[in-house]
């Protein structure tokens, strides 16, 4: 079964391991990849087990882009913060791009986050 991408800047990093407690019975039925520091966060607090890439800024977000381009990723969780410029900035829109290039469902805020993992259940 395809992976699940889970990816959140640092202010959001709190609302992923959140979300991911919610909804664990969900995640934990298929493979989970995310960036280096959230998924350690989400090993950590939320009990996943989680394949980490790169950290973020360090091209994790191309690591995981690749994946998608692989075909091997059913769907992203993205949560950006918006607010705060990222140094990796060029990484990210690739990564938002290569979800539009192969119909990969991105969810980069919460509520969609919701809608997203309800359809995956
Ligand atoms: P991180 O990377 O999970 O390693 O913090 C995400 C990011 O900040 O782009």
């Amino acid at each position: 079964m395809k992976a699940i991408a889970l990816i959140a800047h640092d202010r959001c990093k709190q609302d992923m391991i959140a979300f991911a407690r919610v909804h664990s019975a969900t995640l934990r039925q298929r493979a989970l990849i995310a960036t280096r520091t959230t998924g350690m966060l989400l090993e950590r607090d939320a009990g996943l087990e989680v394949e980490c890439v790169l950290s973020g800024p360090e091209g994790g977000d191309l690591q995981i882009g690749a994946q998608i381009a692989e075909g091997n990723i059913a769907a992203v969780i993205f949560l950006r913060d918006v607010l705060t410029s990222q140094p990796h900035e060029p990484d990210i829109t690739a990564l938002l791009r290569v979800c539009d290039v192969h119909n990969i469902p991105l969810a980069t805020n919460l509520a969609t986050a919701e809608l997203l993992v309800a359809g995956l259940a």
